[in-house]
């Protein structure tokens, strides 16, 4: 017998810390316990790995063993690999997985009414039914009762008073039903049927394998994910659906309940503790089924994982880049292949990489070309602002004006697209032109003017709009510079009056639930112009959509980042996709100063082809992912020369190693953050090896001396700044 075990904290250290072990049996690897850390009392997990060679009576005894399933073998191992793969402490990682404090002992019984089998005094039509039901069929809840009945809660209480119910504590049930497989099972197209045969074929036999569903918006991708499901459900399995977060919408929700009669579980931010740990449970011990979350849900305890769905796959929210970076698609492959689990991703506009595994043969590869039933895609039309300028101080052309003019007249919906929010980027004294700046950072102060704020987007430093220019005094000269949301509202509002217009953005208060309500709302038809950011690019469906229109089409392209181009092609292929969703004619415009620009090009003449080869040529062409692989390495410190002479140090230590190369250090193009100093280097790798042998290497040649320097790294760096 092992009087010592190792138990992995999820602080950030790199190995587990080693315990006495006092506790009956044997310790489980997996098994969640908890233990003294200082002077905290911590959850951790027992891990397969050699306890340190010390006395057991010098160690701290593990407490407690908590009466829950020890996380699977396959979850262990995936939390070493995020953890290698991300350059980031295996304690770190556990330290997503263990997200539910109250769930790691039984859920509490609660109580419960039966019947006793007494008549009451005086019987009522109400009191009858109640009986009736609660004779019939074990114990309620009070409120499940009554709703049953369809009496008040009163009703219930004076049966209870009179001895005719009676209260039991019994044990927590599961709190999403058991989706039902052939509940809502729809009738599928040929193309539809051929898809989902193949994919309920892989969930059926348990396999690893990558498929990426490829389908314009509105094939039908979230039905036929939907029969791989079904499947994995009656071969008994858990699955899990990751959609970016803002699409998990009561939208999403209802419709998983019309096809499997039940809500699949729900794991996102704006979900109550409570039902955070209740979830947590029991997916651990096996009794919810179908879970759909935000990325994070990725770390959830499943007993036995069965199919992973990534939604809109080529999404940029799938990456963290918050203590451990990591990229939700990567890391669900990893997670589908410890777990001898299908993966599908879904997309109408694949990321490069998938794309890329797909035509090597690494992915199944399925192509929906068409909208299912009358839907037919949008006509694209390009607006070439040199032609059709709207008036000074305007931003919607003429073309537009009257294309929204005759979507409000014939009831339907126009959404109005640009990835800015607030009022204006700059501000600026007419007079001496000042700009307005963020103190902690450097970025110009964007004005959001429903609020009267200058707002930085970066560290959230707000102040308000003065009257007078703080450099010259002058009052009253201050000048907004360019669009955003609120001042496309603001000429929304002017132009059509009598129009329901509503802004989203995801600064206008609220929070994440706000704006699913909103996004609810337009489904339904509730307003007639909405203005938005990208938040209304992601997957929704908005039945009564009929123009969409992009006013800055060339916002993106002028970004410096290597996937411009494909962020630009996605997400105005999605935005105008939401156009024309159920049937009808329906258009999409592209206000733009570079009409001839391939990627408009591509999306005007509805040839993604044309993108896709273009692209894959010119990544291969240039080493980009996936054909080479990049790292990010961001140096900060509180004072700039400290961030510049570790930055110029690790460039220095870089280890020697053919095919493997270092930019930089240059200043970051957001060169203070939150008042620290940033340097950048990008690793690049001429092969998609491995690199993380490579990078403890140098990481271990360049010690962090003192205290303010921070050094961060990013593997497969989505965002440049
Ligand atoms: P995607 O996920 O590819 O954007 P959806 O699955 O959302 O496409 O389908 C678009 C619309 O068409 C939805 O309203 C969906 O319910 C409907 N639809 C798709 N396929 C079928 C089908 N076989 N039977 C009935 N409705 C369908
Ligand atoms: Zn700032």
């Amino acid at each position: 017998m092992s009087p010592t075990v190792s138990v992995l904290l999820p602080i950030p250290v790199e190995r587990p810390y080693t315990y006495r072990w006092e506790a009956e049996g044997e310790p489980v690897p997996g098994q969640i316990v908890q233990v003294p850390l200082g002077n905290r009392q911590v959850a951790g997990c027992i891990w397969a790995h050699a306890p340190d060679d010390v006395a057991p009576d010098k160690l701290k005894p593990v407490r407690r063993v908590f009466d829950c399933p020890p996380l699977t073998e396959s979850l262990q191992s995936f939390i070493g690999w995020v953890a290698r793969y991300t350059l980031s402490p295996p304690g770190m990682v556990l330290r997503m997985v263990l997200r539910a404090p109250g769930a790691y002992e039984p859920l509490p019984p609660h109580e419960a009414l039966r019947s006793t089998g007494l008549e009451p005094e005086r019987m009522t039509a109400a009191r009858s039914r109640v009986l009736s039901l609660a004779r019939d069929g074990g114990a309620w809840t009070k409120s499940g009762l009554a709703h049953a009945a369809g009496v008040s809660l009163g009703v219930i209480t004076g049966l209870a008073e009179q001895g005719s119910l009676e209260t039991v504590m019994i044990p927590a049930g599961p709190v999403v039903p058991l989706p039902d497989p052939e509940y809502g099972r729809p009738a599928l197209s040929e193309e539809q049927r051929s898809v989902a045969g193949d994919l309920s074929g892989q969930a059926e036999k348990g396999e690893f394998v990558v498929s990426l569903v490829d389908g314009v918006t509105g094939s039908g991708k979230t039905e036929i994910y939907f029969e791989a499901i079904a499947a994995a459900v009656e071969a008994g399995r858990q699955v899990l659906i990751l959609l970016p977060e803002i699409a998990l919408t009561s939208t999403f929700l209802d419709r998983f309940e019309a096809r499997f009669g039940a809500r699949p579980g729900e794991w996102h931010s704006d979900i109550s503790p409570k039902k955070r740990e209740q979830l947590w449970r029991q997916v651990a011990t096996g009794e919810i089924r179908v879970v759909a979350g935000a990325r994070s849900a990725l770390f959830l305890p499943f007993a036995d994982l069965g199919l992973i769905i990534v939604d809109e796959e080529h999404d940029p929210a799938y990456k963290q880049e918050d203590r451990v970076f990591y990229h939700a698609r990567d890391m669900a492959i990893v997670r589908g292949q410890l777990s001898k689990a299908p993966v599908i991703l879904a997309s109408a506009t694949p990321s490069i990489e998938s794309r890329v595994n797909a035509d090597r043969g690494r992915y199944h590869y399925y192509r929906l070309e068409s909208r299912y039933g009358d839907a037919v895609l949008p006509d694209i039309h390009r607006i070439d602002m040199k032609k059709y300028t709207p008036p000074r101080g305007k931003f919607i052309s003429p073309v537009l004006h009257k294309a929204i003019g005759g979507a409000l007249e014939a009831g339907q919906q126009s959404l109005l697209f640009l990835n800015r929010r607030g009022y204006a980027p700059l501000t600026l004294c007419r007079v001496c032109g000042h700009r307005f700046q963020c103190p902690n950072c450097s970025s110009w102060l964007v004005e959001h003017r429903f609020r009267r704020q200058l707002q930085c987007h970066h560290c959230g430093h707000a102040e308000p709009v003065p009257e007078a220019c703080p450099e010259c005094g002058t009052l009253d000269h201050l000048v907004a510079c360019g669009p955003g949301v609120e001042r496309i509202a603001e000429e929304v509002y002017g132009a059509f009056p009598e129009a329901r217009t509503l802004v989203l953005s995801s600064d206008l208060g609220g929070g994440v639930k706000w704006l699913r309500l909103e996004l609810d709302a337009i489904a339904k038809g509730e307003c007639d112009i909405v203005i938005g950011t990208q938040l209304v690019a992601k997957g929704h469906h908005f039945p009564l959509m009929s123009v969409v229109g992009v006013i800055d089409a060339d916002l993106g392209l002028a970004n410096g980042d290597p996937r411009a181009a494909e962020r630009t092609f996605q997400l105005l292929s999605q935005v105008t996709g939401r156009a024309g969703r159920s049937g009808g004619a329906s258009a999409g415009y592209l206000q733009t100063y570079q009409p001839e620009h391939p990627v408009i090009a591509a999306i005007a003449a509805g040839d993604r082809e044309a993108f896709y080869e273009r692209e894959i040529a010119a990544r291969q062409a240039t080493g980009l992912p996936p054909f080479g692989r990049l790292a990010a390495v961001i140096v900060s410190a509180a004072n700039r020369a400290e961030a510049e002479s570790h930055a110029r140090a690790m460039r220095k230590a870089v280890p020697v190693t053919c095919g493997v190369s270092v930019l930089g250090p240059a200043e970051a193009p957001l060169a203070i953050l939150r008042e620290r100093h940033r340097f950048r280097l990008l690793v690049h790798a001429e092969t998609p090896a491995q690199l993380h042998h490579w990078f403890r290497d140098w990481l271990n040649r360049c010690p962090i001396a003192r205290g303010s320097l921070k050094v961060q790294v990013d593997i497969d760096p989505m965002s440049f700044v």
